[in-house]
């Protein structure tokens, strides 16, 4: 049976009760499989004896526009459920009072790998990712913290903020669960119509026509960004948008000149008010 919690100070006493190792899994709720299959590594790392935590708090701080938050879904009983079957003990579900004081002025902000892709389209969105990861470490301190691939960008942050910080926990990355035909599992998804849904794998495919340049040894980032273009906005549905298109460098997150190391190419894209992010990796 899961335990819940709402509240910083009686999370943290009913966790002394609870045996290590800990592993921690963030989310925002509305959760897919792309979530449980979090929740199940964490529990591959803890042992049947350890504690697997989720949290489910949609964190307004990382929101840089308004509706975005207020049209976030919140199934709450839904997820409660799903936590407890994909194996959780312990399930956080503070409301935004019990994390942030009405007054609260101190943010985490990183300087270089936020330069670009999110970082540059969603201003203040990672100052508040950080933020709120590392207040959920230090409520918990756990020993692993799972998080999704697919957020590539936010999971080299914290791996940043992690290693920058001297945090004790281990950042784990999860690779990206996807959809039979192959769009990548979101929260924002169900916010999609039936034929923007339908044309949605697009996003996907474009990033593997791209990737598949690269068996030639094409080594111009512009040629691989023009394919990916090409697909992205081939016969569009009209609510499509692209927010940007980038190729950078696995490890810095910078623009790459030339593909000479291992580089991600990623999107971000528009169907309406419904944003959705991807990428691939282009081999050197
Ligand atoms: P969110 O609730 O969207 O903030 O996501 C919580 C965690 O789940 C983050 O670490 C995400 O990267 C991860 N996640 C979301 N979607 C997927 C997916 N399709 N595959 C793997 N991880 C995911």
């Amino acid at each position: 049976m899961i335990t819940r919690s709402t509240d910083v100070n009686s999370v943290r006493k009913l966790l002394q009760k609870m045996s290590p190792p800990f592993a921690l899994v963030p989310t925002m709720g509305a959760l897919h499989e792309g979530h449980l299959e979090l929740i199940r590594k964490a529990r591959q790392k803890v042992g049947s004896s350890g504690t697997v935590i989720v949290s489910i708090f949609v964190n307004p701080i990382q929101f840089d526009k308004a509706s975005d938050l207020e049209n976030y879904p919140q199934p709450l009983s839904t997820d409660l459920a799903l936590c407890e079957r994909a194996g959780a003990d312990l399930a956080f579900t503070p409301p935004k009072e019990s994390l942030y004081h009405a007054d609260h002025s101190v943010l985490i902000r990183e300087s270089l790998l936020t330069k670009h892709l999110c970082g540059a389209t969603r201003p203040g969105h990672f100052d508040g990712v950080l933020t709120v990861v590392l207040k959920l470490f230090n409520i918990f301190q756990p020993n692993y913290a799972i998080f999704g691939q697919k957020d590539f960008q936010q999971l080299a942050l914290i791996q940043r903020m992690a290693r920058d910080l001297n945090l004790s926990t281990t950042v784990i990355g999860h690779p990206t669960v996807r959809a039979p035909d192959g769009l990548a599992l979101s929260s924002r998804n169900t916010h999609l119509t039936a034929s923007e849904r339908a044309d949605a794998p697009r996003i996907h495919r474009a990033l593997c026509a791209a990737r598949d340049i690269s068996h030639t040894g094409e080594q111009n980032p512009s040629i691989y960004l023009e394919v990916a273009r090409k697909h992205l906005l081939m016969n569009p549905l009209e609510s499509f948008t692209i927010d940007y298109l980038e190729l950078v460098d696995a490890e810095t997150l910078q623009p790459t000149p030339s593909v000479t190391k291992p580089s991600f190419l990623a999107t971000a894209c528009f169907y309406g008010k419904v944003r959705l992010i991807d990428h691939i990796v282009i081999p050197s």
